[in-house]
């Protein structure tokens, strides 16, 4: 029924012609564009997906998220990778809608503009001395041992004996993991070279993960938590272990049970003599951070387990604990960013949609033409392959509006390269970014570690500069 729409629009041999703009070229961004380009066989649609990145490097969370003990979950590069060589994805790296193009240009010049940008922020605590030094959005510590460029300067003082990880997330566990393993185990991963050099002289010798919550209520996977007590020289124990143990664990299904048995066969076996610990402190939350200038203890509140409209949520005390560190990495979810001309909700942190299609205002009207996924869509929850559900969501409702959507006439598409190129703009392409793939990994062999990656777009760029010039397009 799709196949109607060829009567507007641009025609190709192909039928009628499809011109999308991508934001993003993060899971959610690939996932977008590879159902898009997919639907060739179903539809008499001819489709061309401009990808755009705010980086000249591709990938998003899996190069600047993934924690680099975690290689095997990088493979799914190759997958994208393939879909960026796909002839209709046209790739723009180090372009910044907003500033390089804005968003009215795009809708202007585009059929239809996905943003998959992802939640590049991080939640605020809102406690006092938050701000402090020594006080780290664990987004912002990610960022730094894996080269993000926006968080390579960020100070992070590894000289105290005790790191306090706030959140019981995947996230928490992936910081945890990296600040106290033997820094040996990560010397042949893509860990920047200045992160593990931090790391080696790290003074770091116990990470206390707080949960305001209890056991039952831990964010983290089954398997995230065991991979930590399975790290070489590692202990893992409870703190108040009787808590724990007094759960019943058939009261609870899925990971929720899975998680409390695993803890309870924590709590009960003897403790054993480490040079490396990780406490799990349940039912506890900060409401100081305190210190001259610097984070010198954290403030915690008991709590109690409330039932509240169906959930359960954690309720203080009035008891509270001083616990000495110097270093809190607030581990409590990622938050999405605004982009200018787009309707935000500020409250969850996303783009105001309505199942992809993006809406004036929460639950408000549909605004035509203009689509959303991944976490900038749903919020910062699941897995990297949640994305393709998600992706897959969007791209229904894009092709379906296609026919029965406002016909707009897209922009030939030497127009966006043009008019970058007027501006000054150094647009990077996937031919570029392929280039700069080999510079690192051929860094890396030399150093024995799967790659070592450029952590500043200055050095990217150099290096670009300093090759001969290839095709514009990759
Ligand atoms: P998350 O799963 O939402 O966990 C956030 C944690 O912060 C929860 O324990 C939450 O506790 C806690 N929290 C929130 N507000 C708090 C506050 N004010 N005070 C104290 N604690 C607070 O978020 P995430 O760890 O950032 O992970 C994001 C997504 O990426 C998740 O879906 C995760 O599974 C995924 N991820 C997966 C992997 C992997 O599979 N290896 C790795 C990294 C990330 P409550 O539960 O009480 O709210």
């Amino acid at each position: 029924m799709l196949a109607s729409c060829v009567m507007s629009g641009a025609t190709t041999s192909r039928g009628r012609r499809l011109r999308v703009a991508v934001v993003g070229a993060g899971p959610a961004g690939y996932y977008t564009t590879d159902f898009l380009l997919r639907q060739r066989a179903v539809l008499d649609l001819s489709i061309e997906v401009d990808l755009f990145e705010r980086l000249p490097s591709p990938h998003g969370l899996v190069r600047s998220g993934v924690a680099p003990d975690h290689q095997s979950i990088k493979k799914v590069t190759k997958a994208f990778d393939r879909i960026a060589s796909d002839p209709r994805t046209r790739y723009f790296g180090n372009v910044t809608v907003g500033t390089d193009l804005t968003h009215a240009e795009l809708m202007q010049h585009y059929d239809q503009v996905v943003y998959t940008t992802g939640a590049a922020t991080d939640r605020k605590l809102g406690v006092e001395g938050e701000e402090l030094a020594g006080s780290h959005a664990a987004t912002a510590f990610v960022g730094w041992y894996n080269g993000h460029p926006d968080f390579t300067s960020e100070r992070v003082d590894l000289s105290t004996p005790r790191a306090v990880v706030v959140g019981l997330g995947n996230v928490a566990m992936d910081v945890a993991r990296v600040l106290i393993q033997m820094p040996a185990s990560l010397a042949s991963t893509d860990i920047t070279d200045y992160a593990l050099e931090a790391l080696s002289k790290s003074q770091v010798r116990e990470v206390v993960l707080l949960g305001r919550r209890g056991p039952a209520e831990a964010a983290f996977s089954p398997r995230e938590i065991q991979d930590i007590d399975e790290l070489e020289g590692v202990e893992l124990t409870i703190d108040q272990p009787e808590s724990t143990l007094a759960l019943d664990a058939t009261s609870f299904s899925g990971d929720a049970r899975k998680n409390v048995e695993f803890l309870q066969s924590v709590a009960l076996r003897t403790q054993r003599e480490a040079p490396r610990r990780v406490r799990l402190r349940f039912l506890s939350s900060p409401v100081a951070l305190e210190g001259t200038g610097q984070v010198e203890r954290i403030k915690l509140e008991r709590n109690r387990l409330v039932e509240r409209q169906g959930r359960v949520s954690a309720a203080g005390t009035g008891e509270y604990e001083l616990m000495k560190t110097g270093l809190v990495l607030r581990s409590i979810g990622y938050f999405g960013s605004a982009l200018p001309g787009v309707p935000f909700d500020t409250t969850l942190g996303v783009i105001c949609n309505d199942r992809g299609r993006v809406t004036a205002t929460p639950g408000g009207a549909i605004i035509p033409r203009l689509y959303v996924a991944g976490w900038i869509k749903r919020g910062p929850v699941g897995l990297i392959g949640t994305n393709k559900t998600d992706a897959k969501e969007t791209v229904d409702h894009m092709l379906a509006d296609v026919e029965s959507g406002p016909r707009h006439n897209a922009s030939p598409a030497e127009v966006i390269t043009k008019l970058l190129n007027d501006r000054g703009v150094r647009v990077v392409s996937y031919a570029d970014w392929r280039h700069l793939d080999e510079l690192e990994v051929a860094a890396g062999i030399q150093r024995g570690k799967v790659r070592e990656k450029f952590w500043s777009v200055a050095s990217m760029l150099q290096a670009l500069d300093a090759r001969a010039p290839v095709a514009a397009d990759g």
